[in-house]
């Protein structure tokens, strides 16, 4: 359909392109965010990094001032009073002893000698075998000096570096020493938790020790994937629900624009269904008229024909008005208790003469002694006429109406039965839809203004009712009303 490829343009244009790009952004920028968000705690880390490796200059700077200020006695208590320390080295042999270890680092001490003279005290340190490092530095008070703080790593680790690493992993991060060079760890904040995915740098320290840090429970990838995945599952239940509603907006308009459709059959149907009756009258009317007829029975015949054709004009608007007032809300039921079997007999008498000329085989099946229900006998009656007038209409050369009329699990079921066309599965479902007529086959031959079921399921439901329908193609059809049994 040419307006249906418009909705879908638009509908694609307005709802799913900006959905669309809206989530193709979406994931791109997610992957940013991510990313931010890596580099936000990467920087963090480096922080709680930086300030771990200042603690253990601080407090090495702490041995040196020490040293400096007690040239003789500082290196005892020094010893005494911090377990990391092994021992001072020094080349003047009035402090403690010299040692080869200094002599080896003959450059370094240079190099702190010329920071020395331009009055900046550098503590450098150097890896000494495989459990202890020194601390070199050239004393202000005496520059010719050469000083060497020999330390315990682990027990540096563990008591000095691992005090502050306690302190600001807190609950939040896990944060471990290992050896560079083997990656066994020294120490660690949570003794046996893996390191994997966390983030490292050196030890200032101690040069061949790395510090790794990671948030506690989840790695930051992990955590970065997790709100990835989230996002994720939020942007695709988003499009979910636009394309629901996108889906949804679509099949409100097609189903609009069918009923356009159909309602522009309606009012050509209608006014062939007026015209015909119409067309009918007059003829036999102006025949009658001119007293052409002459014998009496064919004169009563055309009676009979023009007072039919009345009927059916008049079942037809009346269809037709019930149906305005059925769509305005403005119809009203006047529930009384109701005799069906005295309903079925009335109806069946209107039809009789019809149903006779047309040789219809008609069976009446009423279970006796009934209940009477509460019902509108008007508007039920009018159901069961329109009814049996489609029994009629799509009767085929089947020629058969039962009617029947027998107590059911839930209520009364009241059965129209006819042997004809049938209605195909694929319509069942909207034969009670107002316009809806089955556009194939016989059915275009017979006329009719797809009002009749309507009304018919709208009386049926303001009783409380449902109606339901059997059908196979050229077998016939079976109506059923069910209306439920209330108190009287
Ligand atoms: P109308 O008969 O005026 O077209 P209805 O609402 O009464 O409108 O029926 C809707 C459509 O359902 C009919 O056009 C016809 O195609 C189909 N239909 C209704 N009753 C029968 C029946 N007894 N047998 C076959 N088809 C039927």
């Amino acid at each position: 359909m040419h307006g249906t490829k418009k909705i879908v343009t638009a509908l694609a244009l307005i709802v799913l392109l900006p959905a669309l790009f809206y989530s193709v952004y979406e994931i791109s920028a997610l992957d940013e965010t991510e990313e931010m968000v890596s580099e936000m705690y990467r920087r963090q880390l480096d922080a709680v990094l930086f300030s771990v490796n200042q603690h253990a200059l601080d407090v090495a700077s702490g041995w040196a001032t020490q040293l400096e200020n007690d040239p003789r006695g500082g290196a005892a208590r020094l010893r005494s009073s911090n377990p990391s320390v092994i021992g001072v080295l020094t080349d003047d042999s009035s402090w403690n002893r010299g040692t080869p270890l200094l002599r080896d680092r003959a450059e370094t001490f240079d190099r702190l000698a010329r920071y020395q003279a331009a009055a900046y005290r550098k503590l450098e340190p150097s890896p000494a075998g495989d459990s202890a490092f020194l601390i070199l530095f050239v004393p202000a008070s005496d520059p010719a000096r050469r000083v060497g703080i020999l330390v315990n790593s682990e027990r540096f680790i563990d008591g000095v570096v691992g005090q502050k690493l306690r302190d600001i992993a807190q609950n939040d991060f896990i944060i471990a020493v290992r050896r560079r060079s083997t990656g066994a760890p020294l120490y660690s904040t949570s003794p046996g938790t893996a390191m994997e995915g966390a983030q490292t740098r050196q030890l200032w320290i101690f040069p061949d020790h790395d510090v790794a840090i990671r948030l506690r429970g989840v790695t930051i990838q992990e955590a970065a994937r997790e709100r990835f995945s989230r996002n994720l599952a939020l942007i695709g239940i988003m499009d979910a629900v636009l394309l629901a509603a996108a889906w949804f907006v679509y099949r409100t308009i097609r189903r609009e624009m069918e009923l356009v459709a159909l309602r522009a059959d309606f009012v050509s149907n209608v006014s062939h269904e007026l015209r015909t009756p119409l067309s009918l009258i007059r003829m036999f009317a102006e025949t009658l008229q001119m007293k052409r007829v002459t014998s009496d029975a064919k004169r009563q015949e055309y009676y009979t024909i023009i007072l039919h054709e009345t009927e059916r004009l008049t079942r037809l608007i009346n269809n037709i008005l019930n149906f305005s007032r059925m769509e305005s809300d403005s119809r009203k039921y006047q529930l009384q208790p109701t005799r069906l079997d005295e309903l079925v007999e009335g109806v069946l008498t209107v039809y009789a003469y019809k149903l006779e000329s047309l040789s219809f085989t008609v069976v009446k099946e009423v279970e006796p002694s009934l209940p009477a229900v509460m019902a509108d006998g008007e508007a039920l009656a009018e159901a069961l006429h329109n009814l049996i007038d489609n029994a009629v209409k799509y009767g085929g050369e089947g020629r058969f109406l039962r009617i029947a009329v027998r107590r059911s699990s839930d209520g009364v079921a009241i059965a129209v039965e006819d042997r004809g066309i049938g209605i195909p599965a694929e319509h069942q479902g909207k034969v009670f839809d107002k316009f809806y007529r089955v556009s194939h086959g016989l059915v275009h031959t017979a006329k009719g203004s797809g009002l009749g079921l309507a009304i018919v399921r709208h009386i049926v439901q303001a009783h409380g009712g449902h109606i339901a329908v059997e059908s196979a193609p050229g077998r016939g059809s079976t109506f059923t009303i069910h209306l439920p049994l209330r108190a009287a």
